[in-house]
């Protein structure tokens, strides 16, 4: 009898991880161990935004009200729009913050 409540018991956690593990919205663009790299993106599904220096910060994450349910499709965008879109759509001016405001070339 205990050894059928521990398999079940089991069973319900592996499920709950691998629905957790393998969900397959609103993924961040790098999921596991991202590079240290400055990159900026966009889904151009949702137009959820996020971008900065991946793995290490400063790093800006917006989402919008549909990315809950939204498998992204994030598409590189420049800095300069990054800041834009961020005022635009979700009303905050990133070059308040000192690293945002710097002029920056995207490779
Ligand atoms: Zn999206």
């Amino acid at each position: 009898m205990k050894k059928i409540l521990l398999i079940t018991l089991s069973t319900a956690v592996l499920a709950v991880l691998l629905t957790v593990v393998f969900w397959p919205f609103n993924r961040p663009r790098y999921w596991f161990l991202p590079p240290i790299a400055v990159e900026y993106y966009e889904c151009s599904k949702c137009e959820s935004m996020e971008g900065g220096i991946y793995g290490k910060g400063p790093f800006e994450r917006f989402r919008s009200k549909k990315s809950r349910l939204c498998l992204h499709q994030w598409q590189p965008i420049s800095r300069a729009k990054f800041i834009e879109r961020a005022k635009q759509n979700f009303g905050v001016d990133l070059t308040k913050n000192w690293w945002w405001a710097q002029e920056m070339e995207l490779r």
